[in-house]
This record gives C-alpha cells, sequence and structure tokens, in this order.
C-alpha cells in the first residue's frame, strides 16, 4: 500500500485526514479513535465516577494545600489561604457527583494582583505540581483579536494541550496561568477610530474560555486555517489563574479610598496612614474595571486577591528558606564538586540590601547570587579546594566587578 493509500482500520479516514496514524501488525489505528478508544477504557473503569479520574487528582483538605504552598512561597499569607480555598472548591467542583438538586457550583477563577517578582507565577506553579495536573503559562501581551497579527485567544489552550502531552482529559483539568492580564487593559475609555485588538477585543475573546465552552483548538498552535484539524477542547474544569502587576492601579484605590473616607468608611484613615506602603491590599473588583477591564471577565475571575510587596526580611527569607531556596541550590551545586559553600549572614543581608537598592526584587536574588559566584564556580571544580565561604568583603569585590551594577544605572 502506497503512504497515501494508508488509512485507519477503524473509521477509515486517509492518512491524510489524521494527525496520526499509528500502524499495527496488520492495522492501523489514528489519533482520533485513539482518543475514542481510550474514553471507552475511562468510561468502562471508573463506575459511578462522573469523568475526572479520581485516582489522578489528589485532592487535598483547604489547610493542607496552604501547608504545601509554605513550603516553596514566603509570606503572601492572605494570597494562598484564598488560593488554597479557591482551588480546594475548584476541584470539589469538579468531583462533585451529579445530584438532582439543581445546586451547580460556580467556577472559581482567581485573579492577582501584584507587582512583578512576587511570586504570582510562583504560587500558580506550586499549586500545578501539588495537584499534578498540567499548566499553562501564557503571556496575554502576545495576544490579539482573531483576525490580526499576534495570537488568537485559543493558543492558551493548545499550550495546555502541549503541557498535556496531548491527553485531552488531562488538559481539561488543567491550569492556566494567564500573565499580564493588566496589559490588555482597554486602552481608553474614549472610543477611538482605530479598534482596541489587543485590549478589549481579546478581553471579549477570553470571556468565553473563562466561562466553560466547547473551543476548537488548533494543536499544533498557529492560526485557525481552514485545512487543520481542530481538536474540541472543553474549558469547563479548566482553572483559570490571571496576574498582573496593574501598574497604576494604587491611585484607583487611593481615589476610591479618599472619597469613601468622609462618611461610611470601611477602613479608618489612621489605618491607612499605617499602610501607605501596601495600597494593594484594599483592592476591591470596582478598581479593576477602573482600571480598564470589562465587567464580565472581573465576573469570570471571581476571586481576587494581592500580593504583598517584598520587604527586606522576606527576600532574606526567600534566599534561604523555601525547599528549592536559592543558596541550598548553590550548596548542592558545590557538593557535588565535593566542596562545601557557607555564606555568612551579613553577605545575605548585603545581597537583599542590592536586590532592594536595584529594584530588582526576588528576581535579582539570582542575578546578584550569580554575579557573585560565578568566578568559584569557574575556578573551583577539579583544585584541592574543599571549602568555600562567602563573606560579605567577598560578594562586594564580586559585585563591583560585575556589570550587574549597570543595572543600576537603568532602574
Ligand atoms: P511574578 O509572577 O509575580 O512576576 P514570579 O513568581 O515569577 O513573580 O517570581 C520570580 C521568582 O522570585 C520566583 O521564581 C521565586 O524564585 C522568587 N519569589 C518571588 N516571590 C517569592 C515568594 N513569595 N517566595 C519564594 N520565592 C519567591
Amino acid at each position: 500500500m502506497s503512504k497515501e493509500q494508508l488509512e485507519c482500520s477503524f473509521c477509515g479516514r486517509n492518512k491524510s485526514e489524521t494527525n496520526l496514524l499509528i500502524a499495527g501488525l496488520d492495522a492501523h489505528i489514528c489519533d482520533r479513535c485513539i482518543e475514542q478508544a481510550h474514553g471507552i477504557v475511562i468510561e468502562d473503569t471508573k463506575g459511578e465516577d462522573n469523568g475526572v479520574s479520581k485516582a489522578d487528582l489528589t485532592l487535598k483538605k483547604p489547610k493542607a494545600i496552604k501547608e504545601f504552598l509554605d513550603q516553596y512561597i514566603i509570606g503572601q499569607e492572605f494570597t494562598k489561604k484564598v488560593m488554597s480555598v479557591a482551588v480546594y472548591n475548584h476541584y470539589k467542583r469538579l468531583l462533585q457527583p451529579t445530584t438532582d438538586d439543581d445546586i451547580e457550583i460556580q467556577k472559581s477563577n482567581i485573579m492577582m494582583v501584584g507587582q512583578t517578582g512576587t511570586g504570582k507565577t510562583l504560587i500558580a506553579k506550586t499549586v500545578a505540581k501539588m495537584l499534578n495536573v498540567p499548566l499553562a503559562i501564557v503571556d496575554a501581551t502576545v495576544l490579539t483579536e482573531a483576525g490580526y497579527v499576534g495570537e488568537d485567544v485559543e493558543s492558551i489552550l493548545t499550550r495546555l494541550l502541549q503541557a498535556a502531552d496531548y491527553n485531552l482529559e488531562k488538559a481539561q483539568t488543567g491550569i492556566v496561568f494567564i500573565d499580564e492580564i493588566d496589559k490588555i487593559a482597554r486602552k481608553s475609555d474614549n472610543p477611538s477610530i482605530t479598534r482596541d485588538v489587543s485590549g478589549e477585543g481579546v478581553q471579549q475573546g477570553l470571556l468565553k474560555l473563562l466561562e466553560g465552552t466547547v473551543v476548537n483548538v488548533p494543536p499544533k498552535g498557529g492560526r485557525k486555517h481552514p485545512d487543520q484539524k481542530f481538536i474540541e477542547v472543553n474549558t469547563e474544569n479548566i482553572l483559570f489563574i490571571a496576574g498582573g502587576a496593574f501598574d497604576g492601579i494604587e491611585k484607583v484605590i487611593r481615589k476610591r479610598l479618599n472619597m469613601q473616607a468622609v462618611g461610611y468608611s470601611a477602613i479608618k484613615s489612621n489605618d491607612l496612614v499605617a499602610d501607605q506602603e501596601n495600597i494593594l491590599q484594599y483592592i476591591i473588583p470596582k478598581d479593576i474595571k477602573d482600571f480598564g477591564m470589562i465587567p464580565e471577565i472581573i465576573g469570570r475571575l471571581p476571586v481576587l486577591t494581592h500580593m504583598n510587596p517584598l520587604d527586606a526580611k522576606t527576600l532574606r527569607a526567600i534566599l534561604t528558606e523555601p525547599k528549592n531556596a536559592i543558596i541550598k541550590q548553590y550548596e548542592k551545586l558545590f557538593e557535588m564538586d565535593g566542596i562545601k559553600f557557607t555564606i555568612t549572614d551579613e553577605a545575605l543581608d548585603y545581597i537583599v540590601n542590592k536586590a532592594i537598592e536595584y529594584k530588582l526584587g526576588a528576581r535579582g536574588l539570582r542575578s546578584l547570587c550569580e554575579a557573585i559566584l560565578t568566578d568559584a564556580m569557574f575556578d573551583m571544580p577539579g583544585s584541592e579546594e574543599q571549602e568555600f565561604k562567602v563573606t560579605k568583603l567577598y560578594a562586594e569585590s564580586k559585585l563591583d566587578k560585575s556589570g550587574i551594577q549597570k543595572l543600576k544605572a537603568v532602574s
């Protein structure tokens, strides 16, 4: 049989009509039939189950979820608690047996507001790791309304399918983290002649994904193409987490709070003075709307939470405390060469202060450590040395020589 004549022995589709055709002894099977057969196997083995294989999903109670998050994420107590409940409810909803009481639990998609480098992505990653579900991290800035240069919103689901190794069932219970959601805020209140194809247009496109619907997804990504085969992805049980810095939203919050300060203010004005450093904690959905997100989007990301700015104490803890803390990683790297790596408290404080000075946040900790340790990581392996102690003086001398100083100028 020539290559062109090969066909699926189950449905009879020609090879050219399939995405994949697998050969057996003397038969072939296409991707669709594999998918279907897989569905039958699952259906047959799951008994009374309602669609999601429970074995795959280990659902912990909210307190246990938070304890897991605590191992990786320093501080952010409020967000960790809110996330634990939202994640618990989401997966409880998905595992609920179908009953006839008509109570349908709504999705608990999440909106995280906080400066860059405060741990938004890390939280999403950690939740996915804990649940052992696929995670797609997408950047909202690359999305545009269908038909314009850029990526369609469906590409988000292509990423999720890829993260799930094209296991549709897994993808359908996965997590999507949409970063920089604030960048698709409406560009201005005045309807202008030019269409807002990367702002409001994308928000409209996202709506259907967030609410739970069946979307035709091009499996290999790219633009929708008439001859391309689609995979139908149901987004009903996908947990969406959106994150953004919402630069300038503090102004919106302040304005609202001042207006309320006279009369029935929920927050006493002296509290406000006390916490000028962290205005974000007072955020409410209306502020996000005033920032330029359409109400429907806000309604579909009903769990709103904020990230606290990272102070010196938190940054210091991030260096040493999480399960895979940066310093622990270096200890391990040096240990592999038989070198005992230590760093003094003064040197750690020095790194933290530099991260703050350069306005690099938690992301900068890693670059600073690299700048300080690269010479040693180059010279020491293979040498006689068995100990390496980093003091503040050593850190200072290495940083002075490194290009990282230049960062100061641009920040
Ligand atoms: P965001 O998504 O808010 O921009 P990330 O989650 O990407 O920030 O954080 C960048 C890096 O900073 C992470 O990989 C992590 O190493 C570190 N980090 C940030 N915040 C925390 C935190 N609260 N606890 C532990 N590590 C953190």
